[in-house]
């Protein structure tokens, strides 16, 4: 008996036996993202190429050369788009003054695959401002969801990205009406911290009614805390512009284990992998799930043959389509 148990749990065998892939639920695609690709598809599909699309309409490398092989041409100009055009918006949403420029020309359909969840901070934006507060975004700067959310009024409006950026707030902490909003991809736990502090230098301060961060942020998030804790290394499917795949890699480094940021499976180095029995996958939510199984075979070749979910909540969000492209 002690024999067979000494065979049987041998280093090699334990390892080759036990090697597992932990996946997280949910990850990948959010409801935003599906509807912004539907948006494209449909179009494609309906007026045929060429569809012009202001900017990445999801920040997915995999998702977006999809999209060029079948007739999407991505610019960041409205200047780019031709007279007589289908143009459509990214999930991220645009300032008021790009609408501005494509309604000066004639085009002949625009779509706008914004995320409710985006334009939801614009019309709170657009409120607050009405309401003569001073407003406080807490975003990336140059990122395209702040330009478009920032892009909604016309002044009265700052931008941080830290703690420390709220020292130079030309602001006085005595004002009577200032407000905050926030990205809706951010790390959850440092937005908090940061809108703790502003609390702190502006007693006054409004915060949003509900949160502008996103469901999907939230819950991919609260999956890789989980994951962390069972985990010996993260690997994380998204794209290196994509804020919230950033954010997830950051989280479950803070947590303290490596966690790896890749576009395809080919890019997993099998050195990641040395002495590592288990790996956490999760997936942004502009990565589609095709590149979920490409990294569930890859690590397959690598003796990972155990597969388990880690089920922190279930999403059942759905955006409707504009009418014109539905069915
Ligand atoms: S991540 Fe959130 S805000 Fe962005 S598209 Fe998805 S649901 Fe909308």
């Amino acid at each position: 008996m002690s024999a067979d148990l000494s065979l049987n749990f041998s280093p090699r065998n334990f390892s080759a036996r036990n090697k597992k892939i932990v996946l997280a639920t949910p990850r990948g695609f959010c409801a935003g993202v599906d509807r912004a690709i539907a948006i494209v598809d449909k179009a494609l599909m309906k007026f045929g190429a060429p569809i012009y699309v202001r900017h990445e309409v999801v920040h997915n490398k995999y998702v977006v050369d999809d999209l060029k092989k079948r007739g999407a041409i991505f610019i960041e100009e409205i200047k780019d788009v031709p007279e007589n055009s289908i143009l459509i918006y990214s999930a991220h949403g645009v300032p008021l003054s790009v609408r501005a420029e494509a309604a000066e020309k004639n085009l002949k359909m625009i779509f706008d695959a914004t995320c409710p969840l985006v334009s939801k901070v614009h019309v709170e934006i657009k409120n607050l401002h009405k309401q003569g507060y001073t407003i406080v975004m807490i975003g990336h700067k140059g990122h395209p969801e702040v330009e478009g959310t920032m892009g909604q009024v016309n002044g009265d409006i700052y931008l941080i990205e830290t703690e420390a950026d709220i020292l130079y707030l030309p602001i006085s902490s005595t004002i009577e009406k200032i407000a905050v909003v926030t990205q809706t991809t951010l790390s959850v736990d440092e937005t908090k911290a940061i809108i703790d502090n502003l609390k702190c230098t502006f007693p006054n301060l409004r915060l949003p009614k509900n949160e502008d961060i996103c469901y999907a942020t939230q819950n991919r998030q609260d999956a890789v805390k989980k994951m962390a804790q069972v985990c010996d290394i993260l690997i994380v499917i998204g794209s290196k512009n994509s804020s919230n795949s950033n954010r997830l890699k950051e989280l479950a480094e803070n947590l303290g284990i490596k966690a790896y940021l890749i576009d395809f499976a080919q890019e997993i180095d099998k050195n990641w992998l040395n002495g590592v029995d288990s790996v956490g996958v999760t997936a942004g939510a502009s990565a589609p799930e095709i590149l979920v199984e490409g990294v569930i075979a890859r690590l397959r070749q690598h003796e990972f043959n155990v597969i388990e979910n880690l089920t922190t909540v279930e999403e059942h969000m759905i955006f409707a389509l504009p009418s014109e492209l539905r069915n």
